[in-house]
């Protein structure tokens, strides 16, 4: 009877076990599916293991060849995953087009024309949005050249003369049209020269040429050569007109080059504006951070290379910058306390 009991006991419970699963009728709900793992957040590319870069620079008698050239110099010594070849140029405004295209990585330029550049201004039919800064480098004074036998004493009697107002792609050029402009004077008022900045020295020499204008380091060698063998003078930009330009364009300030820096030449005033070096935005933060830290762990090598290179330092590293850094710039300078 134990056992009858038990037996039916069983039945009981499996019949009400398969009461329930066919009375219900319904399938077990299915396992719900695993939810899918969090993508790993992207790894930033990795920096190239070398980096050949190449650097637009201006002409070859001009500051900033020497001062690429210095750059280049250090990044073979003392940077082991980046070369820096160097290119003259016509300089300012053809480096910041350079960089545009991506046919330079760097490029030492006037801070007037980087800002022209990435916003498209002035001689700049669209803007350049690529286009970082990296450092500052030193002032460029507009040095507008004459013959000391000239008869010509001021921007003002420039009028009618053959002027040589910077050779193409230059910033010069637009430096000489805005502060002709501060004189009333227009380009169609002139007889215009498009010379390289050497041809300009020689023209200089043989009378071809009245004036020329050269916005350069102070000392160049273009303008130093030509005061050691022709007796030469630099036209005063005065107080007056000074101002207006500044007024107008924000990037002027006025400056003196000093007396003796040119064979025969006074202390001269006029107006100035800065040099710094670009890069392109595409160019890896690590990459770039190394470059920018080279160059300020070896800044003697800078100021041995040319007299301007003594104004480039790690305290006026930023001042007078028109451009967003690139963001391995920023990160160097914020390492030292600048930003
Ligand atoms: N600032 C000049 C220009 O862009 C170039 C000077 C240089 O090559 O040192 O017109």
């Amino acid at each position: 009877m134990k056992k009858m009991r038990g037996f039916n006991l069983v039945l009981v419970l499996l019949l009400i076990a398969a009461l329930t699963l066919a009375g219900c009728g319904q399938k077990p709900a299915p396992a719900p599916a695993p939810a899918p793992a969090p993508a790993p957040a992207p790894e930033p590319p990795a920096a190239p293991a070398k980096s050949r870069l190449t650097m637009a620079s201006g002409w070859v008698t001009g500051v900033y060849y020497p001062i690429s050239g210095a750059m280049s110099r250090i990044a073979y010594e003392k940077m082991p995953n980046i070369s820096l070849s160097v290119e003259s140029s016509g300089a300012s405004v053809a480096n910041a087009k350079l960089i545009g295209t991506g046919d330079a990585d760097l490029a030492i330029l006037q801070n007037d024309i980087a800002y022209y550049a990435f916003h498209g201004e002035k001689m700049f039919d669209k803007p350049i949005p690529n286009i970082r800064g990296l450092f500052m480098l030193y002032p460029e004074p507009c040095q507008l050249v004459v013959r000391k036998d000239s008869g010509i004493n001021s921007p003002a009697d420039l009028k009618g003369k053959r002027v040589a107002v910077g050779p193409l792609g230059s910033g010069t050029e637009a430096n000489a049209a805005q502060i002709l402009e501060a004189y009333d004077i227009k380009f169609d008022d002139i007889k215009v020269e498009r010379l390289t900045a050497q041809e300009s020295a020689d023209f200089l020499k043989d009378g071809r040429i009245d004036a020329a204008f050269f916005t350069v380091g102070i000392g160049a060698a273009v303008i130093a050569d030509l005061a050691t063998t022709h007796d030469i003078a630099l036209l005063t930009v005065d107080d007056a007109h000074a101002a207006k330009l500044s007024a107008k364009y924000p990037f002027y300030s006025k400056t003196v080059i000093p007396e003796g820096v040119y064979k025969g030449v006074p202390a001269t005033q006029t107006v100035t504006v800065l040099a710094m070096v670009a890069a392109r935005a595409e160019l890896h933060e690590d990459v770039m951070y190394d470059f920018v830290k080279g160059i300020f762990e070896n800044l003697n090598d800078i100021h041995r290379a040319h007299e301007m290179g003594k104004r480039v330092t790690l305290d006026s590293a930023l001042d007078g910058m028109p451009l967003e850094l690139h963001p391995g710039a920023a990160r160097y300078f914020k390492e030292k306390g600048k930003m």
